[in-house]
């Protein structure tokens, strides 16, 4: 990821800025499509992760659709190639302009997560005239063994609908004249890295399946939600193991003839691929602990003091003896540290310090709290070994 060619390109930018290894991100895409074309499921990728339009592009170029949480995730999407017909749309609190954009912009389903928002789009649905496509996001009631932040699959989370309001709308159904519903969604959390957890939920989904089949009403398409983690401690294993994830559903997911199974994953698919660059700004000592302090702060990563979660961080300047040291931003806040007592080779004012692993939930998270400027963002796929003057010459002339 930073070879000799890439640590030159750094020197003469100005830090902190985000840094993706689009090869990278190219290897990993390829790798969910292989995957998922094995049992032929349908993967579109949730633009909250990482909504910058160079990656987009990228991710649309493999054919993915997007899950969108807002209307303006949509435009982006729209914007970056993803067509409507392969957008969907989610979140628990969408405004009824968010809603009225959607249906105008034609995509392909709305995830709904109550009663109350089903009368909501069917109402605006009636106004344009239109039949609008809905998925029930069902609140399963499970607990996906990650941080209690990016739980979303509890019954005392926020999110979806759970079995009492379910109830409340098959007994309404027919009342929706302009829904059609006809879709499952799960999403029980993020960053899981315990397979059994995606057991557990085909377990419900089968229920919940059979049951609504039972009531009569038929279930075109399932979402599986996205929440597959990374390696956060190992980088390097960078590609996440979609083919096991995938054959656990394949093996054990009912589907019936002519059924869609679709999965949002994020995480899984940008995570790996970014890097935020800093530069240490000083080295403090105050006899028993150092601490770094970089120029970037969680106003460009907020992950850590948000989730407490921990990245790989690495000194690109320092191959210097091992030394112990907490790592903190320049943020006014005691909650702006990247680590503590990592050890890292003996770094000075200067160094290039590189946090792995921020492609996803990081740019996207930025804020300009402190009135901190927006960090610039690199690909490396712009970094190009400048030719000698001679082989340009060559090149030119008997070419072009
Ligand atoms: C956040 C979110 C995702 C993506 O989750 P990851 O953990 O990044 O894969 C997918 N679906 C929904 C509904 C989400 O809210």
């Amino acid at each position: 990821m930073f070879n000799q060619l890439v640590l030159k390109y750094f020197e003469k930018l100005e830090t902190p800025f985000y840094f993706y290894d689009t090869g990278l991100l190219h290897k990993t895409l390829f790798a969910i499509k292989e995957a998922a074309n094995l049992y032929h499921y349908t993967i579109h990728y949730a633009v909250k992760a990482n909504a910058n339009e160079r990656i987009l592009r990228i991710i649309s170029s493999y054919g993915l659709g997007a899950d969108c949480v807002s209307g303006n995730e949509i435009e982006r999407a729209l914007n970056c190639g993803f067509t409507p017909n392969k957008i969907v749309f989610a979140g628990v609190g969408k405004t009824d302009q968010e809603i009225k954009y959607s249906i105008d912009e034609n995509i392909s389903c709305i995830n709904c997560e109550s009663i109350e928002e089903l009368q909501v789009i069917n109402s605006i649905a009636q106004a344009s005239k239109k039949k609008v496509r809905v998925a029930l996001r069902i609140n399963p009631n499970i607990d996906a063994n990650t941080h209690h932040h990016v739980t979303t699959g509890l019954s005392s989370n926020k999110f979806g609908i759970s079995q009492y309001e379910l109830m409340l709308i098959i007994k309404n159904i027919n009342t929706f004249k302009n829904l059609q519903i006809n879709g499952l969604h799960f999403h029980i959390g993020s960053q899981i890295t315990d397979l059994n957890v995606f057991k557990e939920l085909i377990k419900v989904v089968n229920t919940f399946q059979n049951f609504l089949r039972e009531q009569n009403i038929e279930i075109s398409y399932i979402n599986l939600g996205g929440g597959l983690g990374i390696d956060y401690e190992n980088p390097e294993s960078q590609i996440p193991d979609f083919q096991t994830y995938f054959s656990g559903f394949n093996k054990s997911l009912q589907i019936f003839n002519g059924q869609t199974v679709l999965f949002e994953p994020g995480r899984s698919i940008v995570g790996q691929c970014g890097s935020l660059i800093s530069r240490v700004l000083f080295v403090k000592n105050n006899g028993d602990r150092k601490t770094i302090i970089l120029d970037s702060g969680f106003t460009e990563l907020l992950r850590p003091a948000l989730y407490q979660a921990n990245h790989k961080i690495i000194n690109l300047s320092s191959n210097k003896s091992l030394e112990e040291y907490d790592i903190a931003g320049p943020i006014c806040e005691t909650s702006d540290y990247f680590g503590r007592s990592i050890l890292l080779p003996s770094t000075q004012r200067g160094d290039l310090i590189a946090i792995l692993s921020v492609g996803a939930y990081g740019e996207v998270m930025a804020s300009q709290y402190n009135l901190r400027t927006i960090a610039s963002k690199y690909f490396s796929e712009d970094i190009k070994p400048k030719l000698e003057k001679s082989k340009t010459i060559f090149h030119n002339h008997y070419l072009f």
